[in-house]
C-alpha cells in the first residue's frame, strides 16, 4: 500500500469475496505502470490525490479461483487478464459505449480504489478477460497498456498507409508503436532523445526514430501525432508536425498545463483529443499478441517480488529499464 509520499506498507487482509456478478482472480503478475509511479513520487496525478493508503497496480494477469453466484462456475481456472475498471453501465456516456468517461467509474489504483500489489482482486466477470495458452502471464498483464496503445491508435485514426509520429520511446511509446503497425501505419517515427530508447523502439514498431535535440520535425507533416512522453516541447512540436486537418493525440502525462501554438491549431483544423484508459480493446490486444503483431514479453527489463515494490516503482531510474513486472507469484 502508498501510505504516503514515497512511503510503502504491507497489510494482511481478508480475501474479497466476489459479489454475484463478479469473479475472485488470483493475481499472478503485475505490470508497474508510469501513474503507479507518479503516485508513489508525487502523491498526485492531476485532480486524483491520494489521501489514504492505496494498493497500487493496474496492469495484471491471474487465473480465477472463485466466482459469484451469477457466474458460470466452469469458470474457475482459468488465466485472465484483468481490465481494471468498473463503470456505473447505467450513465449517458456508459450507454453511448464511452464507459472510460462514466463519472460514476471505479478504476485501480485510482483514489480511493485499490489496485493489484496484492494476491487476489474481484473483478466483474465481463472485464476478466480469457486468454490463450500462447500469452504469458507477464504479457497478459501489459495488455492494458497496450490497451492504451490501441485506444491511441484508434482516437489517432490510423489506418492502412497512415504516417505517425510519436514522441517518447517509453513503454506507452514503444506499444503505441507496435498498435501503429498493427493498425497499418507506413510510416511510424519514435522521437526520443535517449539513444537507448530510440534502438527500443526501433526494435519494437518505429520505422525510423529522431533525436529532437538534433532534428526538426515540423517537415515531417504526419497524418497523426500521438504525444507519450508528457513534455510540453515535444507536444508542441509534435503539433507543428501534423498536416491539415490532421490528429493529434495526447497520451503522456507530464506537465498540467501546457501553452498550445493556437494557430497552428486554428489555421490547420488539427484535432486535438486525448486518450483516458480505454474501452473494449483486451479482445483485440489479446489477438494481436497471439498472432505475434504486437510483442510484450520483450519489454520486461526488470521482475520483483510483491514484497520488493518500491524497487519496482524505482526501477526507472536505471538506465535501459522499460517495463518492471511485479510476480505476485
Ligand atoms: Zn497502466
Ligand atoms: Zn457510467
Amino acid at each position: 500500500m502508498l501510505t504516503g509520499q514515497k512511503a510503502l506498507g504491507m497489510e494482511e487482509r481478508a480475501v474479497p469475496v466476489p459479489e454475484g456478478d463478479q469473479v475472485l482472480v488470483q493475481v499472478s503478475k503485475v505490470g508497474v505502470c508510469g501513474s503507479d509511479v507518479h503516485y508513489y513520487r508525487d502523491g498526485r496525478i492531476g485532480p486524483f490525490v491520494v489521501d489514504a493508503p492505496l494498493v497500487l497496480g493496474h496492469e495484471l494477469s491471474g487465473t480465477i479461483v472463485a466466482v459469484g453466484a451469477g457466474v458460470d462456475a466452469s469458470r474457475i481456472g482459468q488465466r485472465v487478464a484483468v481490465e481494471p475498471q468498473k463503470p456505473c453501465r447505467r450513465c449517458s456516456q456508459c450507454k453511448a459505449g464511452r464507459y472510460n468517461l462514466c463519472p460514476f467509474m471505479e478504476f485501480y489504483a485510482t483514489p480511493p480504489i485499490d489496485g493489484a500489489f496484492c494476491e487476489y482482486v474481484a473483478i466483474e466477470e465481463d472485464f476478466a478477460h480469457p486468454v490463450p495458452d500462447s500469452i504469458s502471464d507477464e504479457a497478459a498483464a501489459l495488455l492494458e497498456p497496450l490497451s492504451v496503445g490501441i485506444a491511441a491508435a484508434r482516437k489517432g485514426r490510423i489506418v492502412p498507409g497512415s504516417r505517425v509520429l510519436i514522441a517518447g520511446g517509453g513503454p506507452i511509446g514503444v506499444i503505441t508503436a507496435q498498435a501503429a503497425r498493427a493498425f497499418g501505419a507506413a510510416e511510424i517515427i519514435v522521437s526520443d532523445p535517449v539513444a537507448d530508447r530510440r534502438k527500443m523502439a526501433e526494435r519494437f514498431g518505429a520505422t525510423a526514430t529522431v533525436d529532437p535535440t538534433q532534428v526538426d520535425t515540423t517537415d515531417l507533416q504526419v497524418d497523426c501525432f500521438i504525444d507519450a512522453c508528457g513534455v510540453p516541447a515535444a507536444i508542441v512540436a509534435g503539433m507543428e508536425s501534423v498536416r491539415g486537418a490532421g490528429t493529434v493525440v495526447i497520451v503522456g502525462t507530464g506537465s498540467d498545463t501546457v501553452a498550445m501554438p493556437i494557430p497552428t491549431i486554428m489555421n490547420k483544423e488539427l484535432n486535438v483529443t486525448g486518450v483516458f484508459r480505454y474501452t473494449d480493446t483486451w479482445p483485440l490486444g489479446a489477438h494481436l499478441v497471439a498472432t505475434g503483431q504486437v510483442e510484450l514479453d520483450p519489454l520486461v527489463t526488470g521482475r520483483f517480488g510483491l514484497d520488493d515494490v518500491e524497487n519496482a516503482l524505482n526501477a526507472d531510474l536505471q538506465p535501459g529499464s522499460l517495463k518492471s513486472i511485479v510476480a505476485v507469484r
